[in-house]
């Protein structure tokens, strides 16, 4: 018995460890004087309990929305619906997304000082940004972007 739960134990931290699951991807930073450097993309991975609850958190937040703007004199015939059917529109694109992007990492090709800019999660490939330590414009792709 007190094997048999040890192991279910480990199970469930093996699990657990797994569930929180980073990637890094290589980027190409490029920058306006032609030069390039290599960094990584970090993207967290979600479990499908993870896009699970998401999913469902939204369409909860939008069903309630509906319910409130039911008091809204008026407004109520157009926001009703509209928040009731964001529910599951907004649940089923949330449920859909697998990854998080979280931040890139590099080294700028201007100043050649390592930096990490923190991303907004739906940031997609090519992105442009300023260096933080220089200020100049450095543009993040894909390795398997074509130029
Ligand atoms: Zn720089």
């Amino acid at each position: 018995m007190t094997t048999a739960n040890t192991l279910m134990n480990d199970n469930k931290t093996v699990a657990q460890q797994t569930s929180i699951e980073y990637t890094r991807q290589a980027v190409m930073i490029h920058a306006h004087n032609k030069l390039s450097a290599a960094g990584f993309l970090l993207e967290k991975h979600l479990t499908p309990r993870q896009r699970f609850r998401r999913a469902a958190l939204s369409w909860g937040l939008m069903w309630l929305l509906a319910a409130a703007s039911a008091f809204i004199p008026i407004a109520h015939f157009l926001l009703v619906p509209v928040f009731a059917a964001a529910g599951p529109a907004l649940a089923y694109l949330r449920y859909r997304q697998q990854t998080i992007t979280e931040a890139v990492e590099g080294q700028c090709p201007s100043c050649l000082q390592e930096f990490r800019l923190l991303l907004d999660q739906r940031t997609a490939l090519p992105y442009r940004d300023v260096c933080p330590h220089c200020d100049r414009h450095i543009q993040i792709k894909a390795l398997d972007h074509d130029k």
